[in-house]
């Protein structure tokens, strides 16, 4: 990839931007971004090139779906575009109702809040639920708001070891924390792999807990008719508080939680990001609406995902390149060094293919990885092109 030279001002006194951003160069973990130019599925046209992408959170191929694009017309033309202030002011409209009722009936739970974006959500949720005195439980590989939230709330934080029930029971056993409160990604956002959600669930239980999931990367790819990680439970327990985000299959923008109405209640009165953001917009909310029925009708997006995931996992790949266990759209090829992933990332876009490097701190230190991620926008051929390409570029000279 080409890369342009960074614009460089002189540093200012106690700052040293350009020299903080020329160790990032040196250090591999710099980010770019790219410009798309076009969006068609899993097609995206970038800087004038045709790419097949294997980067996107899209995995039901919802975000261009027909349906969605005349709810969001038709919902403009209705609503117009801004929601003109916070929820708790008028920014709350019967769109964001229905919304939040039919988000509730989705996943089987009292009650819904409906936020604008994931990130804010769990960063107003934690801290709604925990404070000084209390204690959160987080998972090692928690996605980053979760992590922020924790910070917020003052409570004090214990990092448990990856997926491991049993750590987690002895940290909650020796905890003095007047509250106490379980958090936990349901599918890790950066290998695919499921949080124990039953033991999870039965620690709570057995010590007064409350068990936070955010399902990012379940909501719509799990459960009967897409109803999410928590779905799978089959059980309903006032202990768990369900979050999930609408910007990823659902293909449209948001983020919700859901739970008792008393949990909920106290979330939307206390929650900061809640209160002090405008609302998303309504056209915004309708179009989840119509999201909803093609996640719930649609059985052979997540049918053709297991049938990608399968064929992926069948592969041969080249050594060096190790997957690990994931049986979700999220596939994580752990190539080790920054430079190493970043020179895969390369080859694999030199060949018409757009495969995400992930590098630290968003993954361990010497894990780097590309994190392919599936869609039901992808058809076999696809996949099979890109296993094809993986094997030709690292036969190549430089990669891996
Ligand atoms: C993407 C993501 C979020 C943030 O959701 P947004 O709606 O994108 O802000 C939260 N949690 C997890 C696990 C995620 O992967």
């Amino acid at each position: 990839m080409p890369i342009e030279p960074a614009t460089m001002q002189p540093d200012i006194s106690a700052w040293s931007f350009a020299t903080d951003i020329a160790g990032l160069d040196r250090a591999h973990l710099r980010r770019r971004r790219r410009v798309v130019e076009h969006y068609d599925g899993a097609r995206l046209q970038v800087e004038g090139r045709e790419l097949r992408a294997f980067c996107s959170n899209d995995y039901l191929g919802l975000a261009q779906h027909p349906a969605l694009v005349e709810a969001a017309r038709e919902a403009a033309l209705r609503w117009g575009v801004g929601a003109t202030a916070s929820p708790q002011v008028c920014g709350h409209s019967a769109a964001h109702e229905a919304l939040e009722r039919e988000l509730a009936a989705f996943v089987g739970m009292p009650r819904a809040l409906y936020f604008y974006a994931g990130f804010p959500a769990n960063v107003g949720i934690v801290p709604a639920l925990v404070g000084r005195g209390d204690a959160v439980f987080s998972d090692a590989l928690n996605h980053a708001c979760l992590i922020d939230g924790a910070r917020l709330s003052r409570a004090t934080i214990g990092i448990y070891p990856h997926g491991d029930a049993d750590a987690l029971g002895r940290m909650l056993a020796a905890s003095t924390a007047h509250r106490k409160l379980i958090a936990t990604d349901a599918v890790f956002s950066m290998d695919g792999d499921l949080a124990p959600l039953r033991a999870l669930l039965d620690l709570a239980r057995r010590h007064d807990a409350l068990l936070l999931v955010d399902d990012a990367h379940g909501f719509g790819v799990h459960g009967p008719e897409g109803r999410g990680s928590a779905a799978l439970l089959a059980v309903r327990d006032p202990r768990l508080i369900y979050m999930a985000t609408l910007g990823k299959a659902a293909g449209v923008a948001g983020a919700f939680v859901a739970g008792e109405e008393s949990a909920v209640e106290w979330i939307l009165q206390r929650a900061r990001s809640y209160t002090f953001a405008t609302a998303a917009p309504a056209l915004i909310a309708e179009t989840v609406r119509a999201s909803l029925r093609i996640i719930a009708a649609d059985d052979w997006r997540r049918a053709r995902l297991r049938e990608l995931v399968v064929m992926l996992r069948a592969a041969r790949l080249p050594a060096g390149w190790h997957l690990p266990p994931s049986l979700t759209p999220i596939q994580p090829l752990i190539l080790g060094d920054n430079a190493t992933a970043l020179a895969a990332m390369e080859a694999l876009w030199n060949r018409g293919f757009w495969v995400p490097a992930i590098r630290p701190p968003t993954v361990p230190e010497g894990s780097a990885r590309l994190r392919l991620s599936l869609s039901a926008a992808h058809a076999p051929a696809d996949l099979a092109a890109l296993l094809a390409a993986i094997g030709d570029c690292a036969s190549g000279p430089g990669v891996a």
